[in-house]
């Protein structure tokens, strides 16, 4: 049926009052942290600086938006370093790598470029620091993520990775009094805290790191949802699958009633997640670039979600250096064609 100019629309007052009351809640922080930021810029600035192709071990980040982008913008990914022709230039993920990869890098003539995230490297030192005072390390992780490999390639020798209780239940260590533990840094804070109370139940003398290892970025993320879920049917949390933090979004929500889907992009949203449901709170992972979440709000938008609203739960103002090799690349290119760091 069409309408003509002059004829008014008319609302129904229930869909009326429905949509008056259907909104979005927009979560901050969210999305990018500074170890992202700093990824992203520097496989940017090494394309600029020195030319496609860059080859870059692994996904930089865990987004396939942020790495199809770099990947047309030049960047040439790979799983392994043998991957890398001879003497070329290679980046390390955000996620870091083992002391393994590093030997093989410079074996092969490979110019190195770090991209592993400033608090991911803190975790690394920790763990040479725990092994050279003897002790045997229980690193609390997904085994098959990478920054679980980097960081247990520091002291293999000595480390146990385990991610649920029974493995804690499981562990056999040669001395039970000189035990350390040490976590990913993209884990639920819950989920770490009852890990740590089992290894502290099974090792009572068990030391750990001065600070917590789990990020600025995922705590804060993750407590930004557990003070919105309550007040939203449904959260939404845009990330990729692989995206260990945005993954743990999803399960904060879930774990405190409140459903929520994990979605790489609006398309992925399906209409039965959406029905009867009034207020849709959004956040991202600490991998998901702005654009995408901007995307899921025009698209709700798009569906008579009117109102929306920007919770802020915590300022975030971090932000890492960049590495000496690309510092040093800036301060050689011309001033004309610098790029901005
Ligand atoms: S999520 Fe945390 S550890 Fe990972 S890159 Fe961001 S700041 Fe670094």
């Amino acid at each position: 049926m069409s309408l003509s100019i002059a004829e008014p629309v008319r609302t129904t007052p229930s869909a009326a009052s429905e949509n008056a009351t259907k909104r979005i809640l927009l979560l901050k922080p969210r999305g990018f942290c500074a170890g992202v930021v700093r990824a992203v810029d520097i496989v940017k600035i090494a394309l600029e600086t020195f030319g496609a192709p860059i080859y870059v071990r692994k996904e930089i980040v865990h987004n396939s938006y942020v790495v199809d982008d770099l990947r047309q913008k030049g960047a040439i990914f790979v799983d392994d370093l043998e991957d890398v022709p001879e003497g070329k230039r290679v980046i390390y993920s955000a996620h870091g790598v083992s002391p393994a990869v590093r030997e093989r890098a410079k074996e092969r003539g490979l110019k190195v470029i770090d991209a592993t995230c400033p608090l991911v490297t803190k975790v690394h030192v920790e763990a040479i620091k725990f092994a050279k005072q003897g002790y045997s390390l229980v690193l609390v992780g997904h085994r098959d993520h990478e920054e679980v490999e980097g960081t247990q390639g520091e002291a293999p020798d000595v480390t146990q990775v385990v991610s649920t209780v029974e493995e804690v239940a499981a562990l056999r260590v040669p001395d039970p009094n000189k035990v350390a533990y040490l976590t990913q840094t993209t884990l639920s804070l819950d989920e770490a805290k009852y890990m740590i109370e089992a290894l502290k139940k099974r090792f009572p003398n068990i030391v750990g790191p001065h600070a917590q290892d789990i990020c600025y970025a995922t705590e804060n993320r993750q407590t930004a949802v557990k003070n919105v879920a309550h007040g939203a049917d449904v959260v939404l949390v845009v990330g990729s699958r692989n995206s260990s933090n945005s993954n743990r979004l999803v399960e904060v929500s879930q774990n405190l009633g409140t459903n929520s889907y994990l979605i790489d992009k609006a398309e992925d949203i399906r209409p039965e997640w959406l029905e009867d449901v009034a207020t849709v709170a959004i956040t991202a992972g600490a991998s998901a670039p702005e654009v995408l979440v901007q995307d899921v709000v025009l698209f709700l938008q798009g569906k008579g979600y009117g109102s929306v609203e920007e919770v802020e739960v915590m300022p975030e103002n971090v932000r890492f250096g960049l590495p000496p090799e690309i510092v040093q690349a800036i301060a050689a290119a011309p001033q004309s064609s610098r790029p901005s760091a």
